[in-house]
């Protein structure tokens, strides 16, 4: 049997991904996927639409979301969490809190940029966004549009990262709120590519993993698209010495990081077998809850 590869870490245009959550299954389809977790910031409005999609292509679906979560500068902490129950209250509130950081970020941003002397507007923003997340790619994608950078990246640099002249940092939840809501919606928690933690050596970095290891970590994300063939191997043995699972995922956001394709990560692919241990440990871990 030919090998099979999978995806666990792809956005949509429920967040700040280009393509919508039923593309986002085709193309999984036609990139010879078979199987795929939709992992949008902050929301989970894309699973329902790309599970359907995938059950018509016959591929696997895990739901996931991606939170960033308090760490401090310059490095962040995004979590994953797999197997979500849409329907969990808990869930909810945690989307409703996460957004309402953004409503309070997004409008100082535009002010910045206006004062600035750069044209944009929040109803642009928001109908770039198309009534979902709205995060900085988005109000990136407006200003390159309209010419005042040649590139997301340059935006970025020049306005909206770290450093920019337009940088606001959103209100985040803590680690271990994250973790307990996730959990309290059924789901399992995954350390998001740890290179941007931007611990400074392995021992922080292992301080780091052993306290989501005691708020209940289950995985961390070994293949991603900013790691090298180094950071694969520290993350692996740090999963191994701390019994995690080892997951993989593109970070797939469609055009707006042109460079990343789906189901590829620096050069590699994500095999099978991470999407078949983390669903079975989500099985697992809902009947125990039932
Ligand atoms: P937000 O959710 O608004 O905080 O924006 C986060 C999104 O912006 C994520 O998709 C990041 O990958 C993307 N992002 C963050 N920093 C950069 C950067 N320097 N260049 C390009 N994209 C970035
Ligand atoms: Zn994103
Ligand atoms: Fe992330
Ligand atoms: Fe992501």
């Amino acid at each position: 049997m030919s090998e099979s590869y999978v995806d666990l870490h792809c956005h949509s245009t429920a967040s700040d991904g280009t393509l919508s959550p039923t593309e986002v299954a085709r193309l999984a389809r036609s990139s010879d996927l078979s199987g795929f977790a939709l992992t949008d910031h902050d929301t989970i409005a894309g699973v329902a639409e790309a599970a359907e999609e995938a059950t018509t292509l016959g591929l696997d679906f895990i739901p996931g979301i991606e939170i960033s979560c308090e760490f401090p500068a310059p490095g962040t902490m995004h979590l994953l969490g797999y197997g979500i129950d849409p329907h969990s209250e808990d869930l909810k509130n945690l989307t409703r809190q996460l957004l309402e950081g953004r409503d309070n970020r997004n409008p100082r941003i535009i002010s910045r940029l206006n004062e600035l002397g750069l044209d944009i507007s929040m109803a642009e923003v928001e109908q770039e966004a198309g009534g979902t997340v709205i995060g900085r790619p988005h109000i990136a994608a407006i200003l390159l549009r309209k010419g005042y950078v040649h590139s997301i990246k340059q935006a970025f640099n020049v306005y909206l990262a770290p450093g920019g002249s337009a940088y606001f940092d959103k209100e985040r939840v803590t680690a271990a709120d994250a973790i307990s809501l996730i959990h309290k919606a059924g789901g399992l928690v995954v350390m998001a590519h740890p290179v941007q933690l931007r611990t400074s050596n392995s021992a922080e970095l292992e301080q780091v993993v052993r306290n989501l290891v005691e708020l209940g970590l289950a995985g961390i994300e070994v293949i991603h698209s900013d790691h090298n063939g180094a950071d694969i191997e520290l993350f692996e043995s740090l999963a191994k010495k701390y019994n995690l699972l080892t997951t993989g995922g593109s970070d797939f956001h469609g055009s707006t990081k042109k460079d990343i394709k789906l189901g590829r990560a620096a050069g590699r692919r994500i095999p099978r077998a991470y999407f078949d241990r983390l669903a079975e440990r989500i099985n697992s871990t809902h009947a125990a809850q039932r």
